[in-house]
Parts: C-alpha cells; structure tokens; sequence
C-alpha cells in the first residue's frame, strides 16, 4: 500500500488540506483529511508536504513526442507513453492524422501489444484525425490521402479495436451516416478541420457529435451573422470543445472569453503536439510532412501550424495566466471534462475512492513532482 501524506488535494471538485490519500493496488482506497484516512502499518509513506495532489491529466490530442510521429511510425507509441508521465499525464488519447487506412490499421494494433513491463501514460485507444476532412481546411495533414466519408472505411472502428474518438468534417457527403455509426459503437465523434456552416454543424451534433477539435483552428472564423462551427460549439451544452491553449493557436485574450463561455465543463485542453515535444529546435516530421520547430512553434515550410510543442501542465499554468483562474478551477479542462466526454469518469480523472490511482504531485507554481499511474510511482522529478 502507498499513502501520500501532508497534501493539498484537489479532487478537483473538492479542496482538501493536510489530506492524506491511500492506494492499494491500482485502486484508491480512501482520501480526506489526515485525521480521517490514518497510516496503516507497513504502507509505504509519500510525504508530500507544501504539495498539491491533482488527478493524472488526460491528453485527447498528441500526435507525437520526444523524437516521435505516431502517424509516420505508430509502433513508438509505447515509447512516448512510457515518457509522457514527466508532464503529469497518465491516460491520453495518441493521434493519427491523415493517411493512408492501413496505416490506422497498423496504429490499433500497436495498442493490442502493451508491452510487458510497461509503467507509463495509459494510451485509451486512437484519436483518429481524418481523414474525412475538408480539403480546404487541410492543415498540415496531406492532400492525397484525404478521402469521402464511406460506412466500410470505418468497419474496424471502435473502443474494442482501440478507436476512441474521431474527427471529420460534417458537411462532407456520407459524413452523417459515419457519425451515426460511430456514436452507435460508442466511439466520441469531434467536428474539425471543416467549412461547415451553423446549420451543417448542428446537423452533426444531432447525428452525436459531441466534441470539437481545436476551436478556431482550421475552420471558418466566428461571424456574427455566420456562426458556423465556433458558434454552433460555443453555444451547443451538448458540446466539449478542445483547445491547443499555447497562446500561438489562440490568442490568450481569446481564451480568456472561451473560458467564460465554456467553463471547466465543456473546455477540454489539449496540446495537439508534434514530434518536437520535449525536444531542442530544429526539423521534425509530422506524417509525411516536415515541420520546422522554433522555441515557440512548429509549423511546415509556408508557415501554417503543424501541431505544438506545448506539454499539457504547460497548457494548464497558460489558462491560469490568460484568465487568472485558479489552479483547482483549471483542472476539470482536462481531468472530469475529458473523462466524462469518453465515457470514463466512474474510472479516471477525479480523485475518488474506488477509481484508479491515477495521480500528480505538484510544487506550488504547478510543476510535476510526482506521477503516479495505477498505483505505481512511474515518475519523479
Ligand atoms: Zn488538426
């Protein structure tokens, strides 16, 4: 058994001082006060004093990290997930942007294979970006493997064959019918890349969509008049709506005006991070394509944005700054918010008795000390 001692926790619902969190197994076992949740003898002792005890962070959006493209190789998911706990996260969703389907093929099957050992992020299964998508709002995802929505590209799709969530653009023919059947199998469906109007974004909300990638990245601008997908996510409660919040995708002046609309609730952030993560400056791929990666940004060779380098406790601190929330009210973005959307909030993102010991030590200006997933220590600073 483990017991974390001295801490402030954030459940996230609930703020608890001098706190004290018991983990056996993969389980916790009970929280509260210190007085209430005592040492059991022969437990093992984490003291964690002047500390914040967070629950692990889910990521829905990496395509890659630490030298890695999931698309151009899917086999190093495994060895991105193995890292990804330094940055407080331990359950994420790898992306796979447009290509070819094989290649979607062979990235379910890297997840069939957990490697034996493994003490790392938990990958959920697939975020599958594309490649259903407008082509005029591409991107950085490659023209020729774009494609029409067909009901027998999507055969494979599901949580039992490691597809959690997908993106496509709803005004393409055929794409309601996808949507319906992915919902159907209980796979999230997102909105993105796309020039759907309102009234083409609603009818993919009625058909199940209910998540929405990266908010104002590669889809029409908010108009008062024409509200398209931004306005049809803003203002849909259905809706969860992603955001890459490294302050060069949106403007923090514009995160701060999200937040107020959106709340915790519905804001999910994301990272959308490429390759370059967590690595020095210089040329990386994401799929077929390079992307040359400055100390802020990557993007390919005519400027367009090519996923981040941003690491999702960085994402959190930026939330804090843009709109000087407080950490406990960043956290459900991408702890319950993200959680809830798939369908697995009796198991992750709060810290609950019963629930996975998925958990993050922080200092108090929130960087990661400690990451614990399933009970295990699988980081420390
Ligand atoms: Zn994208």
């Amino acid at each position: 058994m483990l017991y974390i001692q001295n801490t402030t926790i954030l459940s996230p619902q609930q703020r608890i001082n001098n706190g004290a969190v018991l983990i056996d197994g993969e389980r916790i076992a009970a929280m509260g006060t210190a007085e209430n949740v005592p040492c059991p003898p022969g437990a093992q002792v984490i003291p964690a004093q002047e500390m914040t005890l967070a629950p692990g962070f889910i990521e829905l959006q990496l395509n890659g990290g630490f030298g890695h493209d999931f698309t151009a190789d899917p086999s190093t998911i495994w060895q991105v997930a193995d890292q990804l706990p330094r940055y407080g996260v331990t359950a994420f969703l790898p992306t796979v942007i447009t290509s070819p389907l094989a290649n979607i093929a062979t990235a379910q099957k890297v997840l069939d294979n957990k490697p034996a050992g493994f003490a790392g992020a938990t990958p959920l299964g697939l975020h599958i970006e594309g490649p259903f998508l407008n082509p005029k709002k591409k991107g950085a995802h490659k023209k020729e493997y774009l494609r029409q929505p067909t009901l027998s590209a999507i055969e494979d799709w599901s949580p039992e064959r490691n597809v959690r969530l997908a993106t496509l653009a709803p005004e393409l023919p055929g794409a309601l019918d996808l949507i319906r059947a992915l919902t159907a199998r209980g796979v999230v469906v997102s909105s993105g890349h796309t020039m759907a109007t309102y009234e083409q974004a609603k009818a993919g909300f009625d058909a199940g969509t209910r998540y929405g990638t990266h908010l104002f990245n590669v889809m029409p601008p908010l108009h008062h008049r024409e509200p398209g997908l931004i306005g049809a996510l803003l203002s849909d409660q259905r809706l969860t709506v992603g955001l890459i919040n490294d302050g060069i995708h949106v403007h923090p002046a514009v995160v701060e005006t999200v937040w107020h609309v959106l709340s915790s609730r519905r804001l999910s952030l994301v990272t959308d991070a490429m390759a370059a993560m967590g690595m020095p400056a210089g040329k990386y791929v994401l799929g077929e394509l390079e992307v040359i990666v400055d100390e802020t940004s990557a993007r390919l060779k005519d400027g367009t944005l090519a996923g981040s380098i941003l690491t999702l406790d960085a994402a959190l601190r930026n939330l804090m700054a843009f709109t000087g929330c407080t950490f406990q009210d960043a956290l459900p973005t991408v702890t319950t918010t993200p959680a809830t959307l798939l369908g697995l909030c009796a198991e992750r993102g709060s810290v609950t008795p019963g629930m996975r010991a998925d958990l993050v030590l922080l200092s108090a200006d929130q960087q990661v000390i400690k990451t614990i997933v399933g009970g295990q220590v699988v980081y420390s600073k």
